[in-house]
């Protein structure tokens, strides 16, 4: 195929076979997130770039390398969103849903663009669980993050194989201070860092923290630790997020270089990890940013939240053999008819059908055959139960019924009768 008929690199199609998994996952943190009483927002994929280098930061990966940036016909500067949090709170504010400390829980889910290099796990459109939470200061809100996607590893069977870790990075105030001793130290040992930590030293020296430099790592041993600069309010918040988690029974390591690629971020921040999926072993991440919305131009107002990524957590899914295996099956009934006659008696039945049971997956086969021909569709579509409507059942307005998986004998239904005999036999979603 020529070349410009390829998808781009790094943008994936999900196939009508991955989608199963996909809305399987994505209908189990639905669900979750509802009953925690979270309410889904939907922002554009495309913002002004300005919001983006105004929120994530000019100093950081995603600014400095990552965007997709263009300019549209009106000559403005566009960019596809790296990520949720910065157009989850221009929305906010532009709709001013947390005027007056209103309170707000919400979440969202979508395609998410970054220029990095593709790789297993790692992508450049990536899809995005993001949960954002305005106006709740205390660390009981940041537990209930951690707490429910807790809850959601165990209903995907994914518990055993992710950690969490935990950091706190204090408040602004005490971060400048920690900064300026941290840079203090790197200063002295500049010669064994490598290329990128020394330019980051000058622009973002946090970040110098999570190298995966295995000299710069070495130098970061005996560097200041963050935990001994901490703020009485910081550390107050994060022992009562520890204790949470202890009351909740949720095992979590306290992780020092933990500092989120992000600008925003104070107090929490945390990450689940997993060591199943190589390098890209982060699934979820998230953390406390009290000042992101004044930075762009609201009210004071407190902001917690996290993104997961989905495609890391169906790698997850199917490397553990998580996939439960019923998601698959997408045809509960299959209904082959014989002949004009029988075709026409079999659409206005099967619609009867569907008028009684909604949420029977009923396949109606389209494109005639013979009966080799229908029966072998009928089985290759998963289906439970097979219909077979012929000139024979016709006339005594009967219809065959028969199991396809060995669960019982074949037998024919009155057309009156089958919409019950069905419900008793398919379980229904
Ligand atoms: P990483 O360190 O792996 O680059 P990040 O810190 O850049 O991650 P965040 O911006 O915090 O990631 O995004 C939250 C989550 O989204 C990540 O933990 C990961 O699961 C997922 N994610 C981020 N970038 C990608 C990508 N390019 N492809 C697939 N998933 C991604
Ligand atoms: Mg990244």
């Amino acid at each position: 195929m020529s070349k410009s008929l390829q998808a781009i690199r790094g943008m994936n199609d999900i196939l009508p076979e991955q989608t199963p998994l996909w809305r399987y996952l994505e209908g189990t943190v639905a669900r979750l997130l509802d009953n925690y009483g979270y309410k889904q927002i939907r922002m554009p994929i495309v913002e002004f770039t300005e919001l983006f280098k105004r929120s994530i930061g000019e100093v950081t990966d995603i600014v400095e390398k990552e965007m997709y940036t263009f300019e549209d016909r009106n000559g403005d500067s566009l960019t596809l969103r790296p990520e949720g949090t910065a157009a989850c709170v221009r929305a906010v504010l532009e709709h001013g849903l947390t005027g007056a400390g209103q309170p707000q829980k919400l979440w969202y889910i979508g395609p998410m663009f970054r220029h990095e290099r593709p790789q297993k796990g790692r992508y450049r459109q990536f899809h995005q669980i993001g949960l954002e939470v305005f106006n709740i200061d205390g660390p009981d809100i940041d537990a209930e993050l951690i707490v429910l996607t807790w809850r959601l590893w165990g209903l995907l069977g994914i518990r055993d194989a992710v950690k969490l870790e935990l950091n706190s990075l204090g408040t602004s105030e005490s971060r400048g201070r920690y900064k300026v001793a941290l840079v203090e130290y790197l200063s002295a040992h500049l010669d064994k860092l490598d290329e990128d930590s020394q330019r980051r030293l000058k622009t973002n020296p946090l970040r110098v923290l999570d190298t995966k430099n295995a000299d710069t790592q070495a130098v970061l041993v005996n560097a200041p630790k963050m935990a001994d600069y901490l703020d009485d309010e910081s550390r107050i918040h994060f022992e009562g997020l520890k204790a949470r988690l202890d009351a909740a029974g949720i095992p979590f390591v306290i992780n020092t270089k933990l500092v989120r690629g992000l600008d925003y971020y104070s107090k929490t921040v945390f990450e689940w990890v997993t060591d199943k999926l190589g390098a890209q072993g982060t699934v979820c991440a998230g953390g406390r940013y009290d000042g992101l919305v004044e930075q762009m131009g609201g009210k004071p107002t407190t902001g917690v939240g996290f993104a997961m990524g989905i495609e890391r957590l169906i790698l997850l899914l199917e490397t553990l053999e998580q996939v439960p295996e019923e998601i698959s099956r997408q045809v509960d009934v299959y209904l082959c008819a014989f002949g004009e006659a029988a075709e026409l008696a079999a659409l206005a039945l099967s619609e009867k059908v569907r008028d009684q049971l909604p949420n029977l997956r009923l396949q109606v086969n389209a494109g005639a055959g013979s009966f080799k021909s229908q029966f072998k569709k009928a089985d290759k579509s998963g289906a439970l139960y097979a219909l077979i409507l012929g000139d024979d059942e016709l006339a005594q307005q009967v219809i065959g019924f028969k199991p396809l998986r060995g669960q019982g004998e074949q037998q024919n239904i009155a057309f009156d009768a089958l919409a019950a005999h069905l419900a008793t036999c398919v379980v229904q979603g």
